[in-house]
């Protein structure tokens, strides 16, 4: 979709990289019309405020989609819809016919999950919020603004869930991580790729019982100063902005404690909701809920 360009100290270059999430997007207002066959189902960010049949067998739509980074479609035929109210928004899952019992799963879990995010962090502040699985190669999820897309064979019943919820928290983390709070992801990666895996990790720990932070410890001190454009393969950018990311959390939460960094976090999306953050923007917004100098804590990942 068309997107307006990022001034910070010069105009943003596109930049396509074979790894990584080379997007830096300011939260629009987007306004769509879209004519498709009637036959398909339409899913993408936003609502549909109108849809009208024309005798040709085809449908028109006009779509509105308000404070968000980006605006995401997706054209199915012959898929399931699944709907779930909760009070943090209506969620829905597209799903491939066939595959109904394990999209009803998945559907609970994402109630779950937003739920869970929406109490920690700060609301879920749209209407709706989609899956859609569809057939991926090379990785396993894709967030948008109110809609993340998954891997299909999620819904094997033999494909592992520990590592399906896993992806499904982490994506979904984004909403807050990528989708209300921007960055840009060529520059500072870690900034929402760190929080999403920490977030996902804090959903398995609290709500499922699982035990993830001690893993983490292997990757201690990592420099997370690294670009996406100087990262020289997927390895290296998984180990900075996941591992080294989710390691800056959990040992934060070792010199803090749990309940202030989830405070500096809701305050960090409080201060820069609908906006795109840095890496300083974060760390001072630590260091007010932390009541002391974190220099110290800070200067072992930024070097
Ligand atoms: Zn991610």
């Amino acid at each position: 979709d068309p997107t307006l360009n990022v001034l910070s100290e010069d105009w943003h270059n596109s930049y396509n990289s074979v790894f990584g999430d080379p997007f830096c997007l300011h939260s629009a207002n987007y306004l769509i019309r879209l004519n498709t066959p009637e036959v398909c189902k339409v899913v993408s960010t936003g609502k549909v405020m109108q849809a009208m049949a024309e005798d040709n067998g085809r449908q028109t739509h006009i779509i509105q989609a308000t404070n968000v980074s980006d605006f995401s479609l997706a054209i199915l035929f012959d898929y399931l819809e699944l709907t779930k109210i909760t009070s943090q928004a209506t969620i829905k899952a597209y799903i491939p016919t066939h595959k109904e019992e394990m999209g009803q799963k998945f559907l609970r879990k994402s109630a779950d999950i937003i739920n869970y995010f929406s109490c920690q962090f700060g609301s879920y502040p749209y209407e709706e919020f989609k899956l859609v699985f569809v057939p991926m190669q090379g990785f396993y999820g894709m967030e948008y603004s109110e809609l993340i897309f998954l891997r299909d064979e999620f819904l094997n019943k033999n494909y592992d869930l520990n590592h399906s919820e896993f992806i499904l928290a982490h994506e979904i983390a984004h909403q807050w991580w990528y989708g209300l709070v921007g960055n840009d992801q060529i520059k500072e990666p870690w900034l929402d790729e760190g929080l999403a895996n920490w977030s996902a990790y804090k959903y398995l720990d609290d709500i499922k019982g699982r035990k993830s932070s001690s893993a983490n410890n292997l990757t201690k001190n990592i420099n997370l100063v690294k670009e996406l454009t100087d990262m020289g393969s997927t390895t290296e950018y998984y180990q900075i902005a996941y591992s080294g990311g989710e390691a800056f959390w959990f040992g934060l939460e070792e010199e803090i404690g749990t309940d202030k960094v989830f405070k500096a976090l809701r305050r960090y999306l409080a201060e820069y909701k609908y906006k795109i953050a840095t890496t300083p923007d974060l760390l001072s917004v630590i260091e007010t809920e932390a009541h002391k100098d974190m220099e110290y804590y800070f200067n072992k990942w930024f070097k």
